[in-house]
């Protein structure tokens, strides 16, 4: 965790629970986006359709969680909050091409001033919004504003309440002290009022999916909210990542081998705009999971931004393509 993290109010003292145990990283892997470490050629995706794009609305966050991917915090604002103005051009952008949603995530978006004017924006042009959020005091201030939203668009709008294991003190080693019943009272809040919602959640290293699942079943029905944990849409389990830890690299030939194809991994139908500290303007990157490493850095316009995605990145391989399997590539 960086100093800025460590010193941050409430950050979580203790190494996160959901730490990946593995070796460090050999440093020649994932260092040229055409072949691996052992010479394969590696993997790429293409882009089938901008289906989700993702506004990036800037990395403060109210929390600083142990192994945040993304390194927000209060006081990490290594991506500026997403001005309305710039997002308007991407909005265009995607509305010509047909994307179906646009998806907000931070940092925690609703601290970003534009927020409510982006989100209304982007239901108003009819697309689905999908918001990020961990529903605590920065979403909390908008109650008003939301349900006005609620009321006019409905289900079109998904708030996505991250809450990192249906146990306080899992999510708490995570998130900090004191970070759960807050998140609890702003899911009750959206479920009390009709909101369209999803969980995403987190595997610890020895829990199964099933027995995950069964945990958020019963927390939900506990805490009387009406969301599905049986669904995957609306209960999202993520895989670990740490980008310095060993993983196998993405070759060609591990689609075949893994039964998967580049339809699975996000970077085949969706694109994140960022806007980094010291640029004039957003940038389009691969996906939300590597908004600062250049190698996924595409362009300035969604158009530009439409090329194949080497599999260059750690995260490409743990998150995306592996989730868990193996591959002998
Ligand atoms: S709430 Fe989300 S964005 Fe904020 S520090 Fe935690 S994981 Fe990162
Ligand atoms: S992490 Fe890699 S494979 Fe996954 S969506 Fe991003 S660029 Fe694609």
């Amino acid at each position: 965790m960086s100093e800025a993290r460590t010193k941050s109010r409430n950050a979580p003292a203790e190494p996160s629970p959901f730490a990946v145990e593995a070796a460090p990283l050999p440093r020649e892997k994932f260092s040229d986006p055409l072949v691996t470490a052992k010479g394969e050629a590696r993997a790429s995706v293409p882009l089938a359709k901008l289906d989700t794009l993702w506004l990036n609305t800037g990395t403060l966050c109210n929390l600083a969680c142990a192994t945040c991917y993304i390194e927000s915090s209060p006081t990490n604002d290594a991506l500026l909050y997403l001005s309305a103005d710039h997002a308007e051009r991407f909005l265009d952008e995607a509305e010509a091409t047909g994307t179906r949603e646009v998806g907000f995530t931070g940092g925690e978006p609703f601290m970003n001033p534009d927020m409510l004017a982006m989100l209304e924006d982007t239901l108003v042009r009819g697309f689905e919004a999908l918001v990020l959020t961990n529903a605590m005091k920065p979403m909390r201030r908008h109650e008003a504003a939301l349900l006005d939203l609620r009321e006019k668009f409905g289900d079109k709008l998904t708030l996505r309440v991250s809450l990192d294991h249906h146990t306080q003190a899992v999510h708490e080693a995570e998130r900090g002290a004191r970070s759960w019943e807050p998140a609890m009272e702003g899911l009750r809040w959206l479920a009390g009022n009709g909101f369209s919602i999803a969980v995403a959640g987190r595997l610890l290293p020895e829990e199964g999916e099933v027995q995950a699942r069964e945990g958020y079943a019963s927390l939900f029905a506990r805490e009387g909210i009406a969301a599905d944990a049986h669904n995957p849409a609306r209960l999202v389990l993520f895989p670990e990542m740490d980008a310095d830890r060993d993983i196998a690299e993405i070759t060609t030939a591990c689609w075949g081998i893994l039964g998967k194809t580049p339809a699975d991994v996000m970077c085949n139908t969706s694109r994140m705009v960022v806007h980094r500290k010291g640029e004039p303007v957003p940038r389009v990157v691969a996906c939300t999971l590597i908004p600062y490493d250049a190698g996924f850095d595409l362009g300035a316009t969604l158009a530009e931004a439409s090329r194949d995605v080497p599999l260059n990145h750690p995260h490409c391989a743990r998150f995306c393509v592996l989730g868990g399997a193996s591959c002998s590539g």
